[in-house]
């Protein structure tokens, strides 16, 4: 009898799971449940969907044959119950199916804040395809927006909403955008190209209510009792890893799916990976969650490889994300946190990283000319993290430096000396790196 497998979700490390599964196991019968009714999309595409920089069609970047020419059954459904002694997940319309190993690869939902008129409508957050599609419907009738929240999907609404026309305001809790992450000047850099594109920023602003009429946001609350008149209201506060399918099967949960370095759950035959999943990394022994794309593509495919044989451990490697934060590209990668606080995030966001978090004792060397920006962090002998804003001629090479963990004394002292040196300093790594043994 071939091996039946079965994947709850139908985003990267779902995907990338299957095809992982295809290549080892020719026979198997893996099926693919996903609630939505479209195929494998880009979901960091959406951002660039709200502004009009795309069309929807470039999200797809995989045919629907896909699926087809790795022979993975595809079935749009939303899975109910878990049911582990008997191998077997109910759907919502009832449909059973019986699986010999079984992939959760569930994802993430945003975190809405509980707070009166939450429910009505015009409130939105930003998960899926279906929510763009209502916030570009929204945007259309709207004059007024209030965005709430932090990270880069704050950033993203708030963009996507004045690209309509849509006044847009953003309120932040804190005094500085995403100041667990990036430095005063880099946060300063951001508001500033938000201003130029005509989102006002308001600060120490906090969000106690929503008021409707007709069922229809008409303003919002603030702590202090003010009124801010809006038709629509963008919520950006956090992630939470969808927990209700583990839970009901009595599996373990953290924060995520608690799983151990080959992405097996509590139970031996159900996996969990992606965004929904809480992994052990056996360096530090502790559990970690990301919200990021190409990690969940590296999830999904050690789950892949340990759902349909063995493999390698999982590594959690450097977190790496390249994005445009108020159209400044910006790659963050590895450990980059400046210890600051964060108010307008109440848990990890879309994009990130709890490692990015991490305060390290380690200094931080800053390089600036007026339009780009690199600030890198520095342990004793290897660079830590690093944050790339504007050019990003190095953004690729230092991602190499820092997974590598290359080593760095030989030219530490060169990256205190400025901007100019800390140029050629890196390029002398590289080019070591690239033919060793010279120097
Ligand atoms: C607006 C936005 C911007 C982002 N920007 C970035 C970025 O700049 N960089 C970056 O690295 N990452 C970014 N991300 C995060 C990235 O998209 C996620 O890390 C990644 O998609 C997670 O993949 P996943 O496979 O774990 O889950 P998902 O992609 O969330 O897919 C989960 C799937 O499971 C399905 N599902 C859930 N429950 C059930 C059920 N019970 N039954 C059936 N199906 C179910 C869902 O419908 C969904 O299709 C962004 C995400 C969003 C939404």
């Amino acid at each position: 009898m071939p091996r039946r497998y079965v994947i709850v979700g139908n985003g990267p490390a779902g995907v990338t799971a299957a095809e992982t599964i295809r290549r080892n196991d020719a026979a198997g019968d893996i099926r693919i449940v996903g609630g939505e009714d479209v195929g494998f999309y880009s979901r960091p595409g959406l951002a660039y969907m709200l502004t009009g920089a795309i069309p929807e069609e470039r999200l797809f970047s995989r045919p629907e044959s896909t699926y087809e020419r790795a022979s993975v059954q595809r079935t749009v459904g939303t899975v109910r119950t878990i049911e582990p002694r008997g191998h077997r997940l109910e759907l919502a319309g009832g449909e059973v199916l019986r699986y010999d190993r079984l992939l959760l690869a569930v994802g993430a939902r945003a975190v809405r804040p509980e707070i009166p008129g939450i429910d009505l409508e015009g409130v939105v957050t930003l998960d899926n395809l279906e929510d763009a599609r209502r916030i570009l419907r929204l945007a259309r009738r709207a004059k007024r927006a209030c965005v709430v929240g932090g990270g880069i999907t704050a950033i993203e609404l708030a963009e996507g909403l004045v690209a309509h026309g849509v006044e847009t305001h953003y309120l932040m809790r804190g005094d500085r955008y995403w100041g667990s992450v990036l430095d005063p000047h880099e946060s300063a850099l951001v508001e500033e190209r938000l201003a130029e594109d005509r989102i006002r920023i308001q600060r120490g602003v906090e969000l106690a209510g929503v008021i409707g009429r007709d069922g229809r946001v008409s303003a919002i609350k603030t702590r202090d009792g003010a009124v801010i008149r809006c038709d629509i209201l963008a919520v950006a506060i956090g992630t939470q890893p969808r927990l209700e399918l583990a839970q009901g099967a009595g599996l373990e949960t953290g924060r995520g799916i608690w799983t151990d370095a080959t992405f097996q759950t509590s139970d031996p035959d159900i996996f969990a990976a992606g965004d929904a999943a809480e992994v052990l990394d056996p360096a530090t022994g502790e559990r970690a969650v990301d919200s990021l794309w190409s990690v969940s593509m590296e999830q999904g495919r050690v789950a892949g490889e340990y759902l349909s044989g063995v493999g390698q451990p999982y590594r959690r490697p450097a977190p790496f994300n390249v994005t445009k934060i108020g159209g400044v590209t910006t790659t963050l990668i590895g450990a980059v946190g400046t210890g600051g606080r964060d108010g307008d995030l109440v848990t990890l966001a879309r994009g990130d990283s709890h490692a990015w978090r991490e305060q390290l004792d380690a200094f931080a060397v800053v390089s600036d000319t007026s339009a780009n920006h690199l600030r890198l962090v520095l342990g004793d002998d290897r660079i830590m993290g690093a944050v790339v804003m504007g050019d990003q001629a190095l953004s690729r090479p230092l991602q190499h430096l820092i997974r590598e963990r290359v080593d760095i004394r030989w030219v530490r002292d060169r990256l205190f000396r400025g901007p100019v040196e800390v140029h050629h300093a890196l390029r002398a790594l590289m080019d070591r790196v690239a033919s060793p043994g010279t120097v």
